[in-house]
């Protein structure tokens, strides 16, 4: 180990599922990886441009059930100081809800040069498959992405958020407790939820309800991620919808010049 510089780990992000979704930059650097450390999230697909490296799952679920995030940061360095390079391969945009705080504190303790690349995450493929905007100026003026899975010692308490699309990753297999949550900082009882499961992937289900229903809902397969807000309100899709006809039919009718 001696004389050799160490390797550089890259955080990247993989997206939500659909290998179509990750950055050039993603697969070009898992292309060139020596390691790939990845959760369970990360489909078979996309593992497939790590064409030469060592594939390790350092999932919690499938992979290694009882590998701590200790472990797994030691092996971030511990591979890095042999001057290899590394891709901790994390769903979505590693930076939200992915421990990368703490990943990327150990790292810097351990001083091995490291680097982000963001990912597409859930929410916005959520949004997408909703065909929903997260802002709007009419109804969602912000944005909040929370956990259902609350650190020991982390705030329950959210900001106000009158006005929000609120995101909920990990809201929980029943619902129940995420629901009771938005109904305790006072979210009114029509308030439009859409539970989407596996997002931007083959198998994605979208169920539509109301914040008062919500926890009546039939379990989905997991991963699934909760949008709530005016901005999720079909009717207005509907409104939309019709612009839409009604800008396509304009469009029929004032051709762009041929030249175009
Ligand atoms: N870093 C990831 C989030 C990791 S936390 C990101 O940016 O997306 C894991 C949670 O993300 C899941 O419990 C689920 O709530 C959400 N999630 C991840 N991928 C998803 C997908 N394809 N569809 C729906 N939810 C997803």
């Amino acid at each position: 180990m001696t004389g050799t510089s160490p390797g550089t780990v890259y955080l990247v992000g993989a997206g939500p599922g659909d290998p179509e979704l990750l950055t050039l930059k993603a697969a070009r650097l898992l292309g060139a990886a020596d390691v790939v450390l990845h959760d369970d999230l990360v489909p078979p697909a996309i593992l497939g441009h790590a064409a030469s490296a060592i594939v390790i799952n350092v999932g919690k679920r499938c992979g290694r059930k009882n590998i701590s995030q200790e472990q797994i940061d030691a092996m971030m360095v511990d591979y890095a100081r042999r001057g290899l390079s590394v891709v901790r391969l994390k769903s979505g945009d590693p930076l939200v809800f992915g421990r990368a705080g703490e990943e990327m504190d150990a790292l810097r303790a351990a001083g091995i040069p490291f680097e982000v690349v963001p990912g597409i995450t859930a929410a916005f493929a959520a949004a997408a498959a909703l065909r929903r905007p997260l802002t709007d100026r009419r109804t969602a003026s912000s944005i909040s992405f929370s956990s259902g899975h609350h650190a020991p010692g982390s705030s329950l308490e959210p900001a106000s958020l009158a006005g929000a699309t609120r995101v909920v990753y990990m809201p929980g297999r029943d619902l129940s407790s995420t629901a009771a949550q938005l109904r305790r900082e006072g979210l009114p009882a029509d308030l439009p939820c859409v539970v989407v499961s596996r997002a931007a992937q083959p198998d994605q289900q979208i169920v539509r309800t109301t914040l008062a229903q919500l926890d009546g809902i039939a379990p989905l397969p997991a991963p699934s991620i909760l949008l709530a807000g005016e901005a999720m309100r079909e009717a207005q899709a509907d409104a939309l919808a019709e612009l839409t006809d009604f800008a396509l039919h304009q469009a029929e009718e004032q051709p762009y010049p041929s030249a175009l």
